[in-house]
């Protein structure tokens, strides 16, 4: 098992290599066609409205940021009110975007205590393009009894308004649908959200991206309720899929058209999770190898809001947050990836190239 230490040491003098990525990313700007939403393939809703797939660039499509007002709960006056809040989440995704990223993915669903207005704010502050997502996690303590009443009906048109009418009265429009599945099996409400994902997806031309108990091989079970549906493999990923490290697995479901998002890789750095990030790291790898980095994602799966809690309340982020939280990916991941013999284009690929086709409405 690696250490930390010993990781970040590794890791520093790959920093040439981010730096490199960080010009031509930078490049990238963040330029933004705010105006009529224009339904036709290739455009995605960000929280500031449309742009073509194309402006999106260096993607982290699996992240936290518009539940982080939840935690302005734990933060009292003494530390500051919403506006210090929002300044420093603002200084934080600064630094994010200058470290190559344009756009952020939040999967932060309604029953979450997701804040729209939050995002939409960072994201105009600070500079990095935004998609905001519909759809439930379905695992407690969230679920409330009134679930138990949803149909697949209901729950399509609510999937259907987010994305079409916009998020909790405002006009703010998701680009993606998210579905949290708890376990190995589906279960019966699980199954409803699922099923809603699809035809709400398939009506708007919207991606999935679900929640997933990689270890028990989930993904599977997800996609017999998907293609059952008669979904296009092509418009979802299995996210936390790097939590499982069986390369049969990933293969079974690449090979079908799926897409892995591997955005837990930083958990591999304790003793507390498997596989270890090496393995994770490798799988990455192999995939690339046999020719599957069309299928890929990166990301860190972070939570803005715990990064922004003052030292004394922050204890009980740090055994999962990733170090250098939302700039794991770009300052830790994609230089050890480097090392491992992954080629700048084949990271262009995963960073750029795969959300610009995955997001773009089809
Ligand atoms: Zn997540």
């Amino acid at each position: 098992m690696t250490t930390r230490r010993e990781f970040l040491l590794r890791t520093t003098a790959a920093g040439v290599v981010a730096a490199s990525l960080r010009i031509v990313h930078a490049a990238k700007a963040n330029a933004r066609e705010i105006g009529s939403k224009v339904a036709h393939a290739g455009v995605v809703e960000t929280v500031l409205g449309p742009i073509d797939a194309s402006r999106l660039g260096f993607t982290l499509p699996h992240e936290h940021i518009a539940d982080a007002s939840y935690d302005l709960t734990k933060w009292p006056k003494v530390w500051g009110g919403r506006a210090e809040f929002v300044a420093k989440a603002v200084e934080k995704l600064k630094l994010v975007r200058v470290a190559g990223v344009s756009t952020i993915v939040d999967l932060s669903t309604y029953d979450v205590w997701r804040d729209i207005r939050f995002l939409e704010e960072v994201s105009r502050k600070s500079g990095l393009n935004m998609i905001a997502c519909t759809g439930q996690r379905f695992f407690p303590p969230i679920s409330h009894v009134s679930m138990a009443a949803r149909t697949v009906e209901g729950l399509t048109e609510f999937f259907k308004k987010e994305i079409e009418q916009g998020i909790d009265g405002t006009g703010v429009k998701a680009g993606v649908i998210k579905i949290g599945i708890g376990g190995k099996n589906v279960t019966a409400l699980e199954e409803i959200g699922l099923r809603a994902a699809a035809r709400a997806s398939k009506a708007t031309g919207v991606p999935i991206r679900t929640h997933t108990d990689a270890p028990n091989r989930a993904g599977e079970s997800h996609a017999v309720i998907l293609e059952d549906e008669g979904i296009n493999p092509s418009s979802v990923s299995f996210d936390h899929s790097d939590d499982s490290g069986d390369m049969d697995y990933f293969l079974g479901l690449v090979r079908r058209g799926y897409s892995l998002g591997m955005d837990h890789v930083h958990r591999g750095l304790t003793l507390d999770f498997k596989p270890s990030f090496e393995r994770r790291s490798e799988c990455i790898k192999l995939l690339i190898d046999a020719g599957f980095a069309d299928k890929i994602f990166l990301s860190q799966d972070s939570e803005l809001g715990g990064s922004l809690l003052p030292e004394e309340t922050r204890d009980w982020r740090e055994r999962i947050d990733p170090p250098d939280g939302m700039l794991f990916i770009t300052r830790r991941m994609i230089p050890y990836l480097t090392q491992l013999g992954v080629s700048h284009r084949d990271i262009h690929a995963i960073t750029v190239d795969n959300p610009k086709r995955f997001f773009g409405r089809s």
